[in-house]
């Protein structure tokens, strides 16, 4: 048997005074007892319907969506505890709530009751008039509430389904146009390159100024391709990492040079602190270079020219990894955007020259995830007008293998 029908406006009103009461019971004067009590309920209007025994019952909750059941708990067929359990393995989730009334309210029946999760249970030589409104009243709302809550759920639940597919197609959307875009820029970047280097003919000071800003755009423009690519592989965990034994100082060499121009540029001072002897790390060299990168390119593009950026890295105190650090003199972040700063697209826009702010509010959640990867937390400490600090571990070869290139990222 299905579970009766509830149309969604009874759903919506769990305070309607109009209650279907299905009362079980084989003692014919008790039930009109009941039914006399509840229909001088001045707060409910009851449609009551009466069954005497279990059969009866089950043909009345298979065609009529009631919103209580006042079930005798010693009924012909066995106690009123089984009837609940047999309506519960039809209806489901959609029986009404019970309340379960017992002639000499014997423990047994009380423990029996709150197993099968009654409402209320109830004993007929003490109920009143007034106690057995109030129980099914109570019941009533509980029951019409709970399942208030169920629909509003099922919505969240379909609405959740759609929201994941529709990301799902933004991703494959990001991705397939990143990729297709990216073949005819390296082509033009090619040309540029070809008439920059007057490989065509002689080109004049202002030509080739000119072709070097549209060299640096393009790479500009690959650089967010990049990232809107690697965002995708990783949130639909297709980045692996390739991790291998990797000496910290080579990749912070890389990382520095990379760096170097864009820092002299703005007369920064780019410094640099690694611990000798530090210990073989397990880690994506390429990637551990992409996150460096990413926190040295930012503290120059947000440190005022003359100021000062340094990358640090030094022995954990337990020992359990290298502790590295980029730090800068440059306009800090407000405790409001450190909690977002990570967050896929968000940007606080206060470069220190708006002209460099030419990011897309991915390169820190990248960095992030990729930290995640090796087992580490990528955070932030800053104050506006005091610079910032950068922090992540890496883990040491030896003592991580086992962690392996957490598959998928
Ligand atoms: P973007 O590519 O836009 O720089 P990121 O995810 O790398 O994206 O950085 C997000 C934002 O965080 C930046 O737009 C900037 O406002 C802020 N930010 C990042 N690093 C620093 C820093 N060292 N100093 C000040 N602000 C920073």
């Amino acid at each position: 048997m299905a579970p009766h029908p509830t149309s969604e406006n009874e759903l919506l009103e769990p305070h309607s005074r109009a209650v279907r009461l299905l009362i079980v019971d084989d003692d014919q004067t008790y039930l009109a007892l009941c039914m006399r009590y509840l229909a001088k309920d001045s707060h409910y209007t009851y449609d009551m319907v009466a069954a005497s025994g279990v059969d009866e019952a089950l043909t009345a909750c298979a065609t009529t969506p009631f919103d209580c059941l006042l079930i005798d708990y010693a009924l012909p067929e066995g106690t009123g505890t089984d009837l609940v359990g047999t309506l519960r393995e039809r209806l489901s989730s959609a029986l009404p709530p019970v309340v379960v009334i017992s002639a000499d309210g014997g423990a047994d029946a009380a423990v029996d009751a709150l197993r099968m999760h009654a409402a209320d249970f109830l004993t007929k030589r003490e109920v009143s008039a007034n106690a057995l409104r109030r129980s099914i009243g109570n019941a009533v709302v509980k029951g019409r509430l709970q399942r208030v809550v169920k629909l509003r759920q099922r919505e969240l639940e379909l609405a959740n389904v759609e929201l994941e597919r529709r990301a799902i197609e933004i991703q494959r959307f990001y991705h397939t146009v990143s990729h297709e875009m990216k073949t005819p820029l390296t082509a033009a970047r090619e040309f540029i390159a070809i008439v920059a280097d007057g490989l065509t003919g002689t080109i004049n000071d202002e030509q080739r100024e000119l072709l070097e800003h549209a060299l640096n755009c393009c790479d500009q423009i690959t650089t967010q391709f990049n990232d809107m690519i690697d965002l995708t592989r990783l949130e639909t965990g297709k980045m692996r990492l390739d991790r291998a034994p990797t000496a910290f100082e080579k990749i912070a060499d890389r990382s520095l040079a990379m760096c170097a121009s864009a820092a002299e540029a703005k007369s920064l001072v780019l410094e640099s602190a690694i611990s000798a002897n530090l210990p073989l790390l397990d880690i994506d060299a390429g990637r551990i270079t992409q996150v460096l990168s990413n926190l040295l390119g930012n503290a120059i593009k947000f440190t005022p020219p003359e100021g000062r950026v340094r990358l640090e890295a030094t022995v954990a105190d337990n020992e359990d990894g290298v502790d590295v650090r980029v730090i800068d003199s440059g306009c800090g972040i407000g405790p409001k955007d450190c909690e977002h700063i990570f967050d896929r697209l968000y940007q606080v826009r206060i470069a220190a020259d708006e002209s460099e702010s030419s990011g897309l509010g991915l390169g820190l959640s990248i960095a992030r995830e990729i930290v995640h990867g090796h087992g580490g937390e990528l955070a932030v400490a800053s104050r506006v007008g005091a610079g910032s600090t950068f922090s992540f571990r890496l883990p040491t070869a030896d003592a991580t293998t086992s962690i392996a290139c957490q598959e998928p990222l």
